[in-house]
């Protein structure tokens, strides 16, 4: 029987976290994976990894998958060791501007389910709104596995360690304890990120950039970069580091909420962008979606938009990269993810020395994914720290 466990944030990492936290990486990256092999990845003596591989194995993260047959080889046999995505599974909620996304994955960040339902207007009956639907979502989805912990993610500053969201200026949230209102509502301990941490998490975990450095940027109705260095996001005072929101647009006269014109996100938001789409004749509706369909069925106006929004993303970004020079850049952003031709646009603007432009690695499920990554983060984090439901919190 294995145990029920529960991702505890913010907790103090026990003294040997690292080591067992390198084992279950290792696994992740590479498994089903021997112990020898794990000892080699690792630089671990065999005495820690032995110890830690039962560790992990008791705590229900990892398995020993049946070998395949072969024929007997002498001396101990050599049984691997794989990620357990049967068991244990995170869940989340995606906060943004027209909707909500509630999500379940497994150890692997593979989404098992997800589910959309549009947004209520203020921070409270939102608040109140997913305590009161979870419940439901986990009914339906959950099948007998156990859940770890809550992830929120939500566009613009958050401070993970307090669980506060500082800023999102697009929803037009400020200081909200999202943590301490919905930890004791849906009885799991929550972890609380921005967006595009969550998914750089996501990516240095499971995405093809595992341990490099990379700047993911997020544009959508918030605009936001995280940066990871030696696969470590950079953090900055109360995590801030990353707000590309009121970078200066060359050109542009865009009102910004700030008091400010030209800012990156009042630019080249969603809204911005299918807004300034109406207001051409392309499209009936201020909706991005429509937009996108209609560049995909050729229309040139609509293609047009969108190869403009790359290019001044690309002239707002331009002196962060120069600065930083990332092996990828990754964009997320909702034309790309359905038109990946038009990434060139970007990769025109931007390559000078081979950094790597793409798209994130999570495509339709992209949502899903940040929501449940904070919870995923901390069990690769210190996956010793995680406690027995119900005990201790
Ligand atoms: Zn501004």
């Amino acid at each position: 029987m294995r145990p029920a466990l529960i991702a505890t944030p913010g907790g103090r990492p026990a003294a040997d976290q690292p080591d067992a936290a390198a084992v279950l990486r290792a696994i992740l990256r590479q498994g089903p994976l021997a112990r020898t092999a794990i000892i080699r990845e690792t630089g671990l003596s065999a005495a820690v990894v032995s110890r830690h591989a039962a560790e992990l194995l008791a705590m229900g993260l990892v398995w020993e998958p049946p070998e395949p047959h072969r024929p007997p080889r002498p001396g101990r046999p050599r049984i691997p060791l794989d990620i357990e995505t049967a068991h244990h599974v995170a869940a989340g909620v995606h906060i943004a501007v027209p909707r909500l996304t509630f999500s379940l994955t497994d150890l692997r960040g593979t989404v098992i389910a997800y589910e959309h339902v549009p947004r209520q207007r203020q921070h409270g009956a939102v608040l109140q709104d997913v305590a009161a639907r979870l419940p439901g979502f986990l009914r339906r989805h959950l099948g007998g596995r156990s859940v770890l912990g809550l992830g929120v993610a939500t566009g613009g500053w958050v401070d993970p360690d307090a669980g506060v969201l500082v800023e999102n200026s697009a929803l037009g949230w400020r200081d909200i304890p999202l943590r301490r209102s919905l930890q004791r509502a849906v009885g799991l301990p929550v972890h609380v990120e921005g967006h595009a941490r969550a998914l750089a998490q996501a990516e240095l975990l499971f995405g093809s950039n595992r341990g490099g450095d990379l700047v993911h940027l997020f544009v959508g109705n918030a605009v936001d970069a995280a940066i990871a260095t030696g696969g470590v996001l950079l953090q900055g005072r109360r995590y801030g580091a990353g707000g590309i929101a009121h970078l200066p647009v060359p050109g542009s006269a865009e009102p910004c909420p700030c008091g400010r014109t030209g800012c990156l996100q009042a630019t080249v938001s969603d809204r911005a962008v299918a807004r300034r789409a109406v207001a051409e004749g392309v499209i009936p509706h201020p909706d991005l979606r429509l937009l996108v369909r209609a560049a995909r069925a050729g229309d040139v106006r609509a293609l047009d938009l969108c190869r403009t929004r790359l290019r001044l993303i690309a002239h707002a970004v331009r002196p962060l990269l120069d600065l930083i020079r990332p092996d990828d850049l990754v964009l997320t952003e909702f034309a790309t993810l359905r038109l990946p031709r038009l990434l060139d646009e970007l990769t025109r603007e931007l390559t000078s020395g081979g950094d790597q432009v793409r798209t994130g690695s999570f495509g339709v499920d992209t949502l899903a994914v940040a929501a449940t990554a904070p919870v995923l983060a901390a069990v690769y984090q210190d996956p010793l720290g995680l406690r027995t439901s119900g005990g201790a919190r």
